[in-house]
């Protein structure tokens, strides 16, 4: 059993805190958010992550998990502190270490025994260096301690089984020792560990988000490409993936990538490769293709319509994804934007993101459910693969419809299907489409 401090609850910090604790330890969360801390304190979730409430409460009824807002009371024990705090996309796509630097200061003001710092966090490149130097600047005296990165790779949707079967735990620090002990945390976990310099770990997490991108972005051109030309893309990507050399993950066309990583992470790559001269060819591309994709589910809408204005367009799903209520950077955020300004009205159902859709979007209506969603409008376009969305009545949700357009933006239904109950359906890259 060890003492482990985690800074910052979010998607991230609050899986770590209590998947560590269920392994034993017994942690102390702290966050600057109090509405939070106080929402956790009265076993309430403040997000939404499949089995989360039940394994937090199991914890903090074991007495190894608890949550304050107080470093002092956080840090009194620990012998590690993760931070895994927000890194969002600054100006022009750096990302913004702000939140970084006040955890970093604050562990240094309060921290009177010596510390492994354990950096969580997507952050650049060289930024454990700089957390290095704001601790020696803000700490009392000469209190000891070592940096280690620690990048994490856990979906949401699918977090603590993410961080409890991890295909690898990435370890990177000037300080091995430092690496090996907090190595040691991961052991129940039986899974490789690699242990390499700081630089490396951070620049891992980034090339590792950026090649995922890349994937969904690549298959997506090809999708568009299947248009234009009559294939099936979803019939590709299956024969693509049966090659060991390819494999088959990330590679469903869609609405494009959204989310709190991928699309700040690949700008801020890119960013970090101009500030040092070189040219990230790649990396523009595979964003402009995402941006573009967004669009087409746009275009595809107005051609089938004949127009926008004045239209009713209902979106299944508003989350970046399934299983989370996550809406940063999702793309029914930018579809419903491009919508509302073509002069369209915009309607929205999401199992469990409506409540934070209605402050990203607030001019979308939100529906009860998919049928209530399907009244009165003129086209639907499926923006999240949900799997309730899957097994929809769809002749009662024709009959509801005004018109009969679905634009499937994640191809969860059966062309030939969808056009016999008298739809005009449209997928992403399913056969002649473009025409
Ligand atoms: P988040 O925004 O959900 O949570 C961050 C939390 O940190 C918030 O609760 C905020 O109040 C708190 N915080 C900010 N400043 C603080 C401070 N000085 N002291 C204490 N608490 C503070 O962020 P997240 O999605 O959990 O992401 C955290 C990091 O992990 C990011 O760098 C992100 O890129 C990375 N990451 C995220 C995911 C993911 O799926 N969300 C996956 C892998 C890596």
């Amino acid at each position: 059993m060890k003492n482990i401090a985690v800074v910052g609850v979010g998607y991230v910090g609050l899986v770590t805190g209590v998947c560590l604790s269920d392994l034993g330890n017994r942690v102390v969360c702290v966050d600057i958010n109090e509405e939070k801390i106080e929402k956790l304190n009265l076993g309430k979730m403040p997000i939404y992550e499949p089995g989360l409430e039940d394994l937090v409460e199991r914890n903090v009824r074991a007495g190894r998990l608890s949550f304050t807002t107080s470093y002092p009371e956080c840090l009194r024990e620990a012998e590690f502190v993760f931070i895994a705090v927000g890194t969002p996309e600054g100006v022009d796509g750096e990302a913004d270490l702000r939140y970084v630097r006040m955890a970093a200061r604050s562990i240094a003001e309060e921290m009177d025994h010596p510390l492994i710092i354990v950096n969580k966090a997507t952050v650049p490149v060289g930024t454990g260096d700089w957390v290095a130097d704001i601790i020696r600047q803000y700490r009392n005296g000469e209190v000891e301690f070592a940096v280690v990165s620690n990048p994490e790779f856990l979906r949401e949707g699918s977090a603590i089984a993410d961080f409890l079967a991890p295909d690898r735990v990435v370890l990177g620090s000037l300080d091995r020792e430092a690496a090996e002990k907090v190595a040691q945390l991961y052991l129940p976990l039986r899974t490789t560990i690699m242990i390499t310099d700081l630089r490396t770990a951070e620049m891992i997490k980034y090339a590792s988000n950026a090649f995922l991108a890349t994937r969904i972005s690549f298959i997506n051109e090809i999708a568009n490409i299947c248009e234009a030309l009559g294939a099936d893309v979803k019939e590709v990507a299956t024969g693509m993936g049966y090659d060991a050399r390819i494999g088959h993950g990330y590679l469903d066309p869609g609405v494009g990538y959204g989310g709190s990583c991928f699309p700040k992470d690949v700008k801020a790559l890119s960013y970090m490769a101009e500030i040092k001269g070189r040219h990230p060819q790649l990396l523009r591309a595979v964003m402009d293709i995402n941006d573009d994709q967004r669009r087409q589910i746009v275009r595809k809408l107005d051609q089938a319509l004949g127009g926008l204005r004045g239209r009713t367009i209902g979106l299944l799903g508003l989350a970046f994804k399934p299983n989370t209520d996550d809406m940063r950077e999702a793309p029914a955020a930018y579809i419903a934007r491009m919508l509302e300004s073509a002069g369209a009205r915009v309607r929205g159902y999401d199992p469990v993101a409506g409540a934070v859709a209605g402050r990203v979007v607030p001019k979308v209506d939100l529906a009860s459910d998919a049928y209530d969603l399907a009244e009165g409008c003129d086209a639907l376009v499926v923006v999240t693969e949900w799997n309730e969305f899957k097994n929809l009545d769809l002749a009662r949700i024709r009959d509801l419809m005004a018109g009969n357009v679905i634009i499937d933006g994640r191809n969860i239904y059966e062309p030939e299907q969808l056009k016999e109950l008298g739809f005009y359906y449209r997928g992403t890259g399913r056969g002649y489409e473009s025409a």
